[in-house]
């Protein structure tokens, strides 16, 4: 019998997650990736796993399909990741009494959150404000990978145990129907081609990207040199206006009128505290978000003091130097939804659309989807 073929543009983590599930539907695969190393949004992440971001009525599921499998593969490729868990943690009565809310409508779903007092709190994260913070909602279901080393060894792991070869330092300029062109002149051929470029999906299709419901999100990230302990993931307040989990909370119009007016700032630059830590223990802080298709490359210092500033209301700043700066950018979409699935030619699919969440749903996105289109 002869083997279908497929390609994959792109080895973030979507390329990756596309490339093994096609590998298991028996695909010969190839993956095409314009970097000699992975350098887009994957590799700028938290990485963060954050099933506690999805809400339990949507892809919690998945989140946690994507969690056991980073876990696998981490274990037998030998990449050091850490089931932290999750601490959000609260500084005033409405974020309290919204975690309560939360933890009551989801127990059913979610058994391991646990509501914990601030001396609680303080034992699991001995560097947190004991001045503000007045207690936290624990979720053990997170964990962290370094994502820089991560993305960067999984594709020899995969290519070592299923039918993928990564070709990297190659761009596809060209992509139709039955085959891609790359900038060398190349033609390759494939039954089925998957495009998972990113935030760059522009480049081959600009007329499709025009119309998309989708834009650009760019982010502020920092990292601190290492601390002196080991600490959860750690969340606060804010992020009750990020995540889709937390969507229904009957508070959830009240609280964003009162961090309007306690956080101007941090509001109007999409900030939220995320904080995680890795192997050596420095922390990755952030985040900023700013939106639009034409968006300024020029790293900003007052977005990230608003950040830091932010990070001084819930944790210890005098416990952190800052050691590193960077953006990245991933693809939003505008309609609510986190799958963008489209097909641009007879068996050319676009492959996008998690967002903020390509770590946590990745796996779990191709396992669901690419069975159905493959
Ligand atoms: C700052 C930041 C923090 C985030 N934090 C988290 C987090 O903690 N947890 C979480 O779940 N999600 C997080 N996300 C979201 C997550 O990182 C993204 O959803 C995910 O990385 C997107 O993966 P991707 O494979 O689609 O894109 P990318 O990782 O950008 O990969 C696309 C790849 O395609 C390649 N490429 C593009 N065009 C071509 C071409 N023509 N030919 C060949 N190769 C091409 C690029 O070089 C690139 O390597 C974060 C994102 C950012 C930016």
């Amino acid at each position: 019998m002869i083997q279908k073929k497929a390609i994959v543009v792109g080895s973030g983590i979507l390329g990756m997650a596309a490339a093994k599930s096609l590998s298991e539907l028996n695909y010969q695969v190839t993956v095409f990736e314009r970097s000699l190393k992975a350098e887009g949004s994957s590799i700028r992440n938290f990485g963060m796993v954050w099933p506690i971001g999805q809400h339990s009525n949507k892809y919690l599921e998945r989140a946690l399909q994507s969690r056991d499998t980073w876990t696998n593969i981490c274990k037998n490729a030998g990449i050091w990741h850490h089931s932290s868990g999750s601490l959000q943690l609260f500084t005033n009565k409405i974020e309290l009494e919204m975690a309560n809310e939360f933890y009551d409508a989801e127990i059913h779903h979610r058994s391991n959150l646990k509501i914990l007092t601030a001396e609680k709190c303080l034992e699991m994260a001995p560097n947190l404000n004991q001045k503000n913070v007045i207690g936290g909602l624990f979720s053990s279901t997170e964990v962290i990978v370094e994502s820089r080393e991560a993305i960067r060894v999984i594709p020899t792991y995969l290519a070592a145990k299923y039918n993928i070869e990564f070709n990297f330092g190659k761009t596809i300029v060209e992509s139709t129907t039955g085959k891609v062109k790359t900038s060398d002149g190349e033609t390759y051929l494939a039954d089925i081609i998957i495009i998972c470029s990113g935030y760059e999906t522009n480049l081959l299709y600009p007329s499709i990207f025009e119309t998309a419901p989708i834009t650009i999100s760019q982010l502020n990230m920092l990292r601190s040199a290492p601390i002196a302990h080991q600490i959860p993931a750690i969340c606060a307040g804010l992020s009750y206006l990020h995540y889709d989990s937390y969507s229904t909370l009957s508070q959830k119009n009240e609280y964003q009128n009162f961090c309007l007016e306690k956080y101007p700032n941090q509001v109007k630059n999409g900030i939220h505290l995320l904080v995680s830590q890795n192997h050596e223990l420095a922390l990755t802080i952030g985040d900023s978000h700013e939106y639009g298709n034409q968006l300024d490359p020029f790293q900003s210092q007052d977005i990230d003091q608003f950040i830091l500033d932010y990070y001084a209301e819930i944790m210890n700043k005098n416990d952190i130097q800052i050691a590193q700066r960077w953006m990245g950018k991933y693809l939003k979409m505008t309609n609510g939804e986190s799958e963008w699935i489209q097909e641009v030619e007879n068996g050319v699919f676009i492959f996008n659309g998690p967002g903020g969440a390509g770590m946590t749903l990745g796996w779990g996105m191709a396992h669901e989807i690419i069975p159905k289109i493959a």
